[in-house]
């Protein structure tokens, strides 16, 4: 029986939760078996100051041990060294034949998804899953070459084929972005708890304060 999995990348520096909730509603929405979030590795002139690839690792693994459809896939950060999503889409295929996979992205990232490393062969292994983010527009940068050439209605029906469509999920905008929370923990004498009450697990804001992340 086939697999239908969900993989979002990103850099989960830190998780928020509109990285869960865009994974909560794209796996109910589209009935996938399960999602996982895949934190990419960064080379470490990238990495944030003071917080490693495993310490993003453990923020995603507190983020989503509610949610049991949610796990963490660590092909990017084992593989220690800087990978393009169409290189983790040919591994995870081949690792596993039975499974058809649906790479999420933010609509940030299909403004400009002409510019990733192989994009047509990106759509050769998944379909394409893109959640709704405020600021960014289906009118924008590629959404519009993207959607008018691959863009479908209703993924269900296009199980028979492996890849190569993109749906626009109308999930619910959640205003929230890494940078973001990173600048407001940056400012001590702001009052974090409550500042981020509604973007980051109390789980995951408790580990950036007992291990002083994103200090200034
Ligand atoms: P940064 O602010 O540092 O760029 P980010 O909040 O965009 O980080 P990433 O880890 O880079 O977080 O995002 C991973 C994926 O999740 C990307 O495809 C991004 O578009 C998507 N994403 C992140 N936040 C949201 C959101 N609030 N709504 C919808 N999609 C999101």
């Amino acid at each position: 029986m086939i697999k239908h999995i969900g993989i979002l990348g990103g850099t989960f520096d830190p998780v928020h939760y509109g990285h869960i909730s865009c994974a909560n509603y794209v796996q109910q929405h589209c009935g996938l078996d399960e999602v996982r979030l895949m934190p990419c590795h960064l080379p470490a002139h990238r990495e944030t100051p003071g917080v490693s690839a495993e310490q993003r690792a453990v923020m995603v693994k507190l983020a989503i041990q509610l949610y049991p459809k949610l796990q963490l896939e660590r092909l990017e950060l084992d593989k220690h060294s800087p990978s393009y999503t169409i290189d983790s889409l040919k591994l995870l295929t081949a690792n596993e034949p039975n499974s058809q996979f649906y790479f999420i992205i933010g609509m940030d990232s299909l403004c400009y998804f002409r510019q990733w490393k192989d994009w047509q062969n990106i759509l050769q292994y998944a379909h394409l899953l893109v959640c709704e983010r405020p600021g960014y527009s289906a009118d924008d940068g590629d959404a519009p070459f993207m959607l008018s050439h691959y863009g479908v209605t209703d993924i269900k029906l296009q199980r028979q084929a492996k890849a190569g469509c993109i749906l626009v999920l109308k999930n619910p905008l959640a205003d929230i972005s890494a940078s973001e929370i990173r600048q407001q923990l940056r400012q001590p004498s702001l009052n974090i708890t409550s500042l981020c009450t509604k973007t980051l697990d109390p789980a995951v804001l408790n580990y950036i304060q007992t291990q002083q992340l994103y200090q200034a």
